[in-house]
């Protein structure tokens, strides 16, 4: 499975929020054997996201998306998302029954709260709502865009409904060693050669290591790749 992430905020572009949204979702997609082939910041732009939306569509397996689902003005992502299938937005029961469950549980830690309840809860047409079981506003899933509140909490929870839905045949190996990277250029080429693999090399200043990320899609050339790096790189003890 090819996967793209969409991260949308201005705040994320401003540099005001580490997107820790993106490195969150790339792991855990990636620990489910998919491949993240695009990471993408957007403003909160409507036209933007939905050009971004429908060209990852068309383009991987599926895409997920973070970010700007409230009912503020900056807050156009639902919107942008039934743009990007031309769908239009309308009630949604399950969506509705969520939000009025939230606003009735925290109506006595916010009795002056005032939410649009209908509003909040509209979706594009055709949508599967995803409940929100941290937060108020509900995400969705249409066709193979997955849309997630920006919120890391809230986005992780919902994550839980749906991440049985990623996987794929991707899987890596990491060794470490304190070789330095440029001794381990020919070594890293070859093992390339031999086999069907990618290998990584992401050195640790601060640890006096580099990691070596061997990745591939057969579990057998996968072994193989690593048991030849094993033997002809003399590995450090993992961290
Ligand atoms: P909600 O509607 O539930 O309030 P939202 O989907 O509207 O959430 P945003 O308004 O986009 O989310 O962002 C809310 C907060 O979530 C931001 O202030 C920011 O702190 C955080 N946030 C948003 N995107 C990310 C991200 N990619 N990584 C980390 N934090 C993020």
């Amino acid at each position: 499975m090819d996967a793209a992430l969409l991260t949308v905020g201005d705040e994320l572009l401003d540099g005001d929020t580490e997107n820790t949204n993106a490195t969150w979702l790339a792991r855990e997609l990636t620990e489910r054997g998919a491949t993240v082939r695009r990471v993408l910041t957007v403003p909160d732009d409507r036209a933007v996201i939905a050009e971004a939306t429908a060209e990852y569509s068309d383009a991987f397996d599926a895409v997920v998306v973070t970010g700007g689902l409230g009912r503020t003005p900056d807050d156009v992502t639902m919107e942008a998302v039934a743009a990007a299938f031309d769908r239009p937005m309308t009630e949604n029961d399950l969506a509705r029954a969520d939000v009025e469950r939230t606003l009735a549980a925290i109506a006595g830690e916010y009795p002056d709260l005032e939410v649009d309840a209908e509003k909040e809860a509209l979706l594009p047409e055709g949508a599967r709502p995803l409940i929100n079981h941290a937060g108020l506003s509900p995400g969705c899933v249409l066709e193979n865009v997955y849309v997630l509140p920006g919120i890391p909490s809230e986005m992780k929870r919902m994550f839980e409904a749906v991440e049985g839905e990623f996987d794929g045949t991707a899987r890596f190996r990491t060794l470490y060693t304190e070789e330095p990277e440029a001794n381990l250029v020919e070594r890293l080429d070859e093992v390339q050669t031999r086999f069907d693999v990618k290998v990584g090399c992401y050195p640790d200043r601060g640890a006096g290591h580099n990691r070596l990320k061997v990745t591939g899609d057969d579990a057998a050339t996968l072994e193989e790749a690593t048991a030849w790096l094993a033997e002809n790189v003399t590995l450090a003890q993992e961290p």
